[in-house]
């Protein structure tokens, strides 16, 4: 009998319609698809790493407060002495923990359009309704749409990301204290790109209770790691704490992490190689014809073309993966997002695109 049940009897209805997280096949392509930094860390580095996995006691658990590593990030960071830490598997996993605590039955978690894609599909995971308020056409924040929507919707949560993907520009700093200040709930600033954007809303947590910062590891040089974490009073993440599934960092990643930590001079070293050739491709997409390139504080650019989807299959050809975002939102009509590599990609990057706009375009 039991053979008879189908997953349409038993799991919820928006689960069964949402189609899983694509992530493209990508071994033996230069890879300019997920904002990954390209630069490996440097030998010695690397040679440490080794001798502290050597020694890892890896049939314990790991330490589930992982004070250590807390109390590394505190320093690098510069986080205030007053504001909690909240770790996640990945940033991704701590806006799961943030929806999943906010989730009434009618509670609303809002962002804008187009925005990361997780901010939807995790309210969607965790039953939480999803209101996304579009941004103006040059992908500035719609302050005036943003409070109306506040007012009408009373979001429990809004997220916003400081700089935006897929857009990669810094939203207007007074507009966000705005919504900060109209909001009835918590707002989290998402600072995934804050290597590459040199601003943040760290020194705003003392001034605004309801403001959470979140910050990830991943976008520079750690992705393979998985470690985000959350910064805010310490009465908002106690109770989030909760939420949190025991040994949620593994010690290969606590270990690690403490170890760069350690070096921060290296990852910064990599991020300012890599805004120099943000700053070159830039100058590259300025140069040519039938393109639009967005101006990015973040490790990507967006640009737009008259035949995104070909252009984008086109570069797959020649084994190299950027993301299309053509039909993904009305305001990414043709528009295309490669993430800055090392420069000898970004120039065959650069080459490809060009003899293709030549031929397609
Ligand atoms: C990449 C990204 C994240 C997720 O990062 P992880 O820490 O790797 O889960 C979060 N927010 C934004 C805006 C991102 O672009």
């Amino acid at each position: 009998m039991s053979s008879a049940i189908h997953p349409e009897q038993i799991f919820r209805p928006e689960i069964l319609g949402l189609s899983a997280y694509h992530v493209p096949p990508a071994t033996g392509m230069i890879k300019l698809d997920a904002m990954e930094n390209p630069y490996p860390l440097p030998p010695v580095l690397r040679e440490e790493i080794a001798n502290l996995m050597m020694q890892a006691p890896i049939n314990r658990y790991p330490d589930a407060s992982a004070a250590s590593l807390k109390t590394s990030l505190r320093r690098a960071l510069t986080i205030p002495d007053d504001m909690s830490i909240l770790l996640g598997n990945g940033s991704d996993e701590i806006i799961q923990i943030i929806a999943m605590a906010a989730a009434k039955p009618d509670a609303v978690l809002m962002s804008v359009e187009p925005a990361f894609v997780m901010f939807r599909m995790i309210a969607t995971f965790t039953h939480i309704r999803y209101v996304g308020v579009p941004l103006k056409n040059d992908f500035s924040l719609n302050l005036e749409l943003m409070l109306n929507a506040i007012a009408e919707h009373q979001p429990a949560v809004i997220f916003l990301a400081y700089p935006n993907n897929p857009t990669g520009n810094l939203f207007d700093p007074e507009a966000i204290k705005k919504i900060i200040a109209a909001a009835p709930g918590i707002v989290v600033v998402d600072e995934a790109y804050q290597a590459f954007a040199d601003t943040s809303f760290m020194d705003e947590l003392s001034e605004y209770p309801n403001l959470l910062l979140m910050r990830t590891l991943s976008k520079s040089g750690l992705a393979g790691l998985r470690l985000g974490l959350l910064i805010g009073q310490p009465k908002w993440l106690e109770q989030l704490e909760k939420l949190r599934l025991p040994y949620n960092i593994g010690i290969m990643t606590q270990l690690i992490a403490e170890k760069v930590l350690h070096h921060t001079a290296v990852l910064s070293e990599q991020a300012e190689a890599i805004k120099s050739e943000r700053a070159k491709m830039s100058t590259f997409f300025a140069t040519m014809k039938n393109v639009e390139a967005y101006p990015s504080k973040a490790n990507f650019i967006l640009f737009r073309v008259n035949k995104a989807s070909q252009i984008f299959q086109a570069l797959k050809q020649r084994r190299i993966l950027i993301k299309n975002l053509d039909g993904t939102h009305p305001l990414l009509e043709n528009c295309l997002r490669v993430t800055v590599g090392t420069p000898e990609e970004n120039s065959q990057f650069c080459t490809a695109l060009q003899s293709l706009l030549n031929e397609i375009a």
